[in-house]
């Protein structure tokens, strides 16, 4: 995933989307959805002058509804939905002790080297959907026959994201519901802000306006999702109140923050020791997988996102020409977002609270593992000899 933006095949392998969204918003028969990874939020502006890190999420949330979509919604709501289903395989797991250590799934450019380098442990990525996809499905099988009354294949669901490998993500057959794909279309930052200029809109002078709800709703836990160890706070905050049932006090996890390639840390859970691990790129997750492969590896948990830094250094971003303080200034961003919320941990989100009462029954129940959660794939026979580096441009242009 990262590879676009380090490497010069990205320029020659970069797809550009626009035209599609744009004729999507013209079909009177659809009704054209969109969500916004918390990514986008704190680098968008940079294409319209403003500072890296700036929160930029109301403008841009006036800006989308300017370029006619008929509901702006959050991928961060889906954030959170995550964790709950994450939070609840990994206690699940935890009891039983087995196929630990659990892994992070929402990055598709990770599970896709998985899927191609490690086939002999594909019972350790978590079989939940990413948020792009866990968002796509609420939309397409909650939202539009039980709030908005359509049928699942009138929603056209457009997803903004930091990334160009969920253009891939979201092509993946198995990421839908008898024959309709949880997301339609996937588009960067980059290719967002191109569709803005091309409106003539300039979203440094818009108003800030809120988001849609329900889907729309979200806890300062998935704003982190941006940055690497972000998941695993937001993890922890939720398995910690669940697995003690006492009030976690301090949110904050700091120990796993930061741009390390490695991090670890260990949480006390009730008397538990949680080894915790976070790794960004590609070749750190093969160090912490040759060990957990060789049996040596203590951890419970780990989050691995491809590319340095996570998200908020995504290869559908606006180029940062390789300075770090761009990155950093976008992921103390997130993090100032999260600081700022009332609400910081994903099972607090009154959304999410209201969709399981309402439609989804238990966390990890039946309803959510059909719309929720996923399966893989042997690959490693299509790439037998593939290295990291192949892997990485076959992400790309897959
Ligand atoms: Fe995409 Fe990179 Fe985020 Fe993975 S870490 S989901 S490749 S932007």
């Amino acid at each position: 995933g990262q590879c676009i933006a380090v490497c010069p095949t990205g320029a020659l392998t970069e797809v550009n989307n626009v035209n599609q969204v744009w004729n999507a918003l013209d079909k009177k028969d659809k009704t054209v959805v969109v969500q916004v990874a918390p990514a986008v939020r704190v680098a968008i502006g940079e294409e319209f002058g403003l500072e890296a890190g700036a929160i930029s999420t109301g403008k841009m949330v006036a800006a989308l509804r300017a370029l006619g979509f008929k509901y702006v919604f959050d991928t961060n709501f889906a954030a959170d939905l995550t964790i709950l289903e994450e939070a609840s395989e990994f206690i699940h797991r935890l009891k039983e002790g087995k196929n630990l250590p659990i892994l992070t799934s929402c990055c598709p450019a990770w599970v896709n080297f998985v899927e191609y380098t490690y086939p002999d442990l594909l019972n350790l990525p978590s079989s939940c959907k990413s948020p792009q996809e866990m968002f796509g499905s609420i939309a397409k099988n909650y939202f539009a026959p039980r709030v908005i009354n359509i049928k699942p294949e009138d929603m056209y669901v457009v997803s903004v994201m930091p990334c160009v490998a969920k253009k891939y993500e979201c092509s993946r057959e198995e990421l839908g519901q008898d024959d309709v794909l949880d997301v339609d279309m996937s588009i960067t930052t980059r290719e967002l802000a191109k569709m803005i200029k091309e409106a003539g809109i300039d979203l440094s002078n818009l108003k800030d306006e809120c988001f849609d709800i329900p889907l729309g709703e979200s806890t300062g836990a998935a704003d982190i999702f941006g940055a690497t160890g972000g998941v695993l706070e937001a993890a922890l905050r939720t398995a910690y109140e669940w697995v003690t049932d006492e009030t976690l006090d301090n949110v904050n996890f700091t120990q796993v923050r930061g741009f390390e390639g490695i991090k670890e840390a260990s949480v006390d859970i009730a008397g538990t020791t949680v080894n915790v691990c976070v790794a960004s790129t590609l070749g750190n997750a093969r160090k912490v997988m040759d060990e957990v492969r060789a049996g040596n590896s203590k951890y419970h948990i780990i989050e691995i996102m491809a590319c340095p830094g996570g998200c908020v250094a995504g290869g559908g971003q606006p180029y940062h020409h390789g300075d770090y303080d761009i990155i950093k200034k976008r992921a103390a961003g997130l993090y100032n977002i999260d600081g700022s919320k009332q609400l910081r941990k994903s099972h607090t989100n009154p959304a999410i609270v209201a969709l399981y009462n309402d439609f989804l029954g238990e966390p990890y129940g039946e309803v959510a593992h059909k719309l929720l959660h996923t399966h893989y794939f042997d690959k490693s026979k299509v790439y037998a000899n593939a290295t990291t580096e192949t892997l990485e441009v076959a992400e790309v242009t897959a």
